[in-house]
């Protein structure tokens, strides 16, 4: 299969340093190997996302060099197909409705037990309040996944090319349930959480290589336990360090500071990007 990559922000907010780094990379990546680089919105969350930021994401990749394949993919013109997924696993008993709030979850895990973590790559882990009441749709506020019968259903490993975590990586149930927990699959104000859609789009675009930050490599076991789940092909995935501010934080979409669009009005080119971001 050709190798076919993907570059998938979300328009909330300004393209910065970390983002230029993920697309640059993911981009060369594809050219090397004469394979394919798609762009796709992550606009799953529509009260967040605005017009005027995915412009801005068409601006600033193309100032950057950075051309795409075909059609960009918006998630929400694919609100039907993660719904249809979310019913295949309602129907298999994979899920359970949920109502608790934030603070729900965080009362009920207000005595933590020694050695059990507290926090998975979605936040506090859920303590389970929900899990056996078999609530009725129309009284929850999202759908989650019961971890512990999914995974076990999973068989699932993965290939990590990224430099911090290299090698395969294979999905432990026990393991799945204790760290990460019940993930929420969809909310009543959301079609899709991001581990569902995300999964469907790679798979509906062909995409072989999944490259992003390493933010996400903990969220990666869940996006294989998924697949596994819906008998869909799983992707080599390659995590790549992250861009950071002077005091060694994470860029985030707030860091204004850093974004692209500042640079190119203060006269940067495409080549300092390139040199800042180390490529
Ligand atoms: N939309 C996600 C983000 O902006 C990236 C999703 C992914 O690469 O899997 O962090």
């Amino acid at each position: 299969m050709t190798f076919t990559t993907r570059f998938a922000p979300s328009p909330t907010g300004p393209l910065h340093l970390g983002h230029a780094y993920s697309a640059l990379l993911a981009h060369d990546m594809a050219q090397a190997q004469s394979g394919r680089f798609l762009l796709r919105i992550d606009d799953l969350d529509q009260s967040r996302a605005r017009p005027h930021w995915e412009q801005q994401i068409y601006d600033d990749l193309t100032w950057l060099g950075v051309t795409w394949e075909g059609e960009v993919r918006r998630q929400s013109d694919h609100f039907s197909d993660y719904s249809d997924a979310l019913n295949t696993l309602r129907a298999r008993d994979l899920t359970f409705e949920c109502r608790c709030s934030r603070r729900d979850i965080d009362a009920a895990a207000n005595a933590p037990q020694e050695g059990v973590p507290e926090f998975g790559p979605d936040g506090r882990i859920y303590p389970g309040t929900c899990r056996n009441l078999a609530l009725p749709p129309a009284d929850a506020t999202c759908t989650r996944l019961n971890m512990q019968t999914a995974a076990q259903n999973a068989k699932a490993s993965f290939t990590e090319t990224g430099p911090s975590h290299s090698g395969t990586h294979t999905i432990d149930p026990k393991d799945m349930a204790s760290t990460i927990g019940d993930v929420v699959l969809s909310r009543r104000n959301m079609a899709a959480a991001y581990h569902l859609a995300v999964v469907l789009d790679d798979v509906a675009t062909n995409v072989t290589h999944v490259i992003r930050g390493e933010d996400l490599f903990d969220a990666t076991r869940i996006h294989v336990v998924l697949q596994s789940l819906l008998g869909l092909p799983t992707p080599s995935y390659h995590h790549h360090g992250l861009i950071r501010d002077d005091a060694g934080k994470r860029l985030a979409k707030r860091d204004d500071a850093r974004a692209i669009a500042k640079y190119r009005a203060d006269g940067a080119s495409p080549q300092d990007i390139r040199a800042m971001v180390g490529l």
